[in-house]
């Protein structure tokens, strides 16, 4: 029976939700769980529908905000999320913008206070398993780095015992991605020969979930950020290798009350 159960995840912008979770939060609605997608900023410093860049001058960050709040709400119904909360913290642009010190922006609020934002939801909830990005915010954006830092605290605050998770790409994977994107000449995390950012040791994962069947879920919900993702390797790479790419999600144990070692293959594990 999944009807007692709940995922909550936190994410930090609009479309985050579709690219590093879409797979589960759709394959654990289908399965019956309640699924509960908190968003933490407005996406406000995303490029604007048509195109202009958010350091641009004619840059109008209402306007975008407005339009990604709409994109999520229709990704959030593509990915069946149950109920979706937008925190609507500004946007702190990415890691050195000057937009990162702004008063009230996600980044530059207090830790404890951000955190008294996501408690209740929490708390009404009560979910089992929750989901956000590891301490360097899978890459290093300073949104998500807080989004993790709130989720940690809020959860301490709330006394719950649940299981935390991170999500995260094993390197293993990585390789084959890039080789993927190599093969069909499409530009993405890597293409510069650079070492992107993030990739997890393979035995640092602890639960592989397959999303074979929510992949085209995932990716129709990446397309309905199409302010974001037009001009993506995501969409770019087509249906077919996407869902070759994406039939699994991975992710870190952060805090596990059941002590579990090795590879689960769901993100309830133990609460079942
Ligand atoms: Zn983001």
């Amino acid at each position: 029976m999944s009807d007692d159960l709940t995922l909550l995840c936190v994410h930090a912008h609009p479309d985050d939700e579709s690219s590093s979770t879409g797979g589960v939060l759709r394959t654990y609605a289908d399965a019956g769980v309640r699924t509960v997608l908190v968003t933490c900023t407005d996406g406000a410093l995303g490029d604007s529908p048509d195109g202009v860049a958010p350091d641009a001058e004619h840059h109008e960050p209402g306007e975008v905000a407005a339009h990604r709040a709409e994109e999520l709400r229709t990704a959030s119904a593509i990915l069946c999320v149950t109920r979706l909360e937008m925190l609507g913290f500004p946007d702190s642009g990415m890691e050195g913008w000057p937009q990162n010190e702004a008063p009230g922006s996600f980044w530059s609020t207090p830790v404890d206070v951000a955190a008294q934002r996501l408690l209740p939801i929490l708390l009404e909830e009560r979910p089992q398993v929750v989901v956000t990005y590891d301490a360097n915010g899978f890459y290093g954006h300073p949104d998500h780095i807080q989004a993790n830092r709130i989720t940690v605290a809020a959860l301490a605050a709330s006394g719950l015992t649940a299981t935390l998770l991170y999500t995260a790409i094993p390197k293993s994977a990585f390789k084959r991605f890039r080789t993927v994107l190599e093969e069909a000449g499409i530009e993405g995390p890597g293409s510069d020969g650079e070492d992107p950012p993030f990739g997890t040791p393979d035995e640092q994962i602890g639960i592989i979930v397959d999303v074979t069947d929510a992949a085209d879920a995932k990716f129709d919900a990446l397309s309905a950020h199409s302010s974001q993702t037009d001009d993506s390797f995501f969409l770019k790479m087509g249906r077919d290798k996407f869902r070759e790419l994406f039939r699994r999600e991975y992710f870190v144990r952060a805090q596990d009350p059941f002590g579990r070692t090795g590879v689960d293959d769901d993100l309830f594990a133990g609460w079942r």
